[in-house]
């Protein structure tokens, strides 16, 4: 075993006590000794502190200028994660691919040394979360194991196809275990991806990971890998928990959500509308009935392209114009200003966003109120900027909006970007506030 994320000062004085991590060891201070296993730190963490699990479980943290002394009392095991064997698969149930991305859900803890790994088999899921195998009969793929601030469209992209093989493999449904962070980012990228997909394309994530007494990581994915198989729905959903309790889940259209909160179980919300579904007591309550119903162009078209030259901006007091200028001139070919109220930048940004759009650039707009829609009529600014060319884009999210012009940058000709934004495609926008 290594001494993983230690640095400095602190990792010759552990290399020299002969330490690793998970071992036993006292730390003496002038005033106390500490026994307790050694912990590994995270590669970012500071270097100035050690980390000790104590006998109570509770870790702490000791600044490497208070040791005057590190014993070894005891070697220490490696993480253990055995695959415990299969429980019995009840036959004849809905086929659902899991698609593991990575995040804070499924992953495992070895609560001796801290060390976290990815879930990587169905066996070891069904061994974690036993009530899958008898909703589904699971197969699991790991694409990645990143955290979603570390997305990309290029994942975008590979998530895309995976989810269209297993379409074309006669899968029921697939689920997809994702970060929270920037779920409903990807939500809204596989929206766009998959047009028509003719079975339940379902994100979950956690918020509280498996170790803790309040995780949402089990009901979560019980409830995803339920709608998943039963539900009969068509198209990208977000399933997490709706509310306080701990058996009610809310199903989002994959581009009406949100998150809206940092740490709350229930921080996804659909917004400028209501959660398609519920997930309650293990009963699936349907409330939107048109996401069972086969969509008007019929069959299943995978678009997995993505062209990430795409900006998101918000505007404020003081925004620059030269912000524009700069990216434009760095070759970004499109952007989504997130707007003051009902879809306003300052008089002082005409200029550069007239710029943009001389080099060819779109420039949408959608509102940083988060609920309602830009409506850019009512006043003169909002008329003015219409009149340069910005394309209001109504009750879109920001997210969804950014994901959709990366998606059309990428499938379609530039010709064609201004017309593909404004028109609602796939529920992404409410046409009655497109003005
Ligand atoms: N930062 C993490 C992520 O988005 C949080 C989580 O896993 O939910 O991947």
């Amino acid at each position: 075993m290594t001494l993983e994320g230690y640095r400095g000062k602190l990792l010759e004085i552990l290399s020299n006590a002969k330490c690793s991590i998970g071992d036993d060891i006292v730390i003496v201070t002038e005033s106390r000794s500490i026994e307790g296993v050694l912990m590994p730190r995270y590669q970012y963490a500071d270097a100035e502190h050690l980390v000790l699990k104590l006998k109570n479980g509770y870790n702490i943290g000791i600044s490497a200028d208070r040791i005057k002394k590190i014993k070894l009392i005891g070697k220490g095991k490696e993480p253990s994660f055995a695959t415990p064997p299969k429980p019995e698969q009840t036959p004849g149930l809905p086929k659902v691919l899991i698609l593991g991305t990575g995040g804070t859900i499924a992953s495992r803890i070895d609560y001796r040394t801290g060390g976290v790994r990815a879930v990587i088999s169905s066996e070891e899921l069904y061994h974690l979360v036993p009530e899958l195998s008898s909703i589904a009969e699971i197969t699991t793929d790991i694409l990645f194991n990143i955290y979603s601030e570390n997305m990309t469209s290029e994942h975008w992209s590979k998530i895309a196809t995976r989810v269209a093989e297993a379409i074309r493999a006669g899968y029921d449904g697939v689920v997809i275990t994702h970060g929270t962070d920037t779920l409903h980012y990807t939500s809204a990228a596989l929206t766009f991806a998959l047009e028509s997909p003719p079975l339940p394309v379902v994100l979950v994530g956690a918020q509280r990971s498996s170790d803790r007494p309040s995780s949402d990581s089990a009901s979560n994915l019980i409830g995803a890998v339920k709608f998943a198989a039963e539900s009969r729905a068509k198209g990208v959903f977000v399933v997490m928990h709706d509310g306080p309790s701990d058996d009610e889940l809310a199903v989002h259209s994959g581009v009406r959500v949100r998150k809206l909160h940092t740490s709350r179980r229930d921080a996804f919300k659909s917004v400028n509308s209501e959660p398609v579904a519920r997930v309650k007591n293990d009963k699936i309550e349907i409330l939107e009935e048109s996401i069972r119903e086969e969509k008007e162009s019929g069959s299943f078209r995978l678009f997995e392209k993505f062209d990430d030259r795409a900006a998101l901006l918000k505007v404020y007091p003081g925004f620059h114009h030269s912000i524009i200028k700069d990216l434009v001139d760095n070759g970004i070919r499109g952007f989504i200003l997130e707007g003051t109220g009902l879809g306003h930048a300052p008089k002082s940004s005409y200029g550069a966003i007239t710029y943009a759009m001389s080099k060819g650039a779109f420039v949408g707009m959608t509102s940083q109120c988060i609920n309602g829609s830009v409506r850019m009529t009512v006043y003169d600014t909002g008329r003015d900027l219409l009149s340069i060319g910005v394309k209001p884009l109504g009750d879109m999210l920001s997210e969804v909006a950014l994901a959709k012009l990366m998606w059309a940058l990428g499938n379609f000709d530039t010709s064609e970007v201004g017309d593909i934004m404004t028109k609602n495609l796939r529920g992404e926008m409410q046409e009655r506030r497109l003005l």
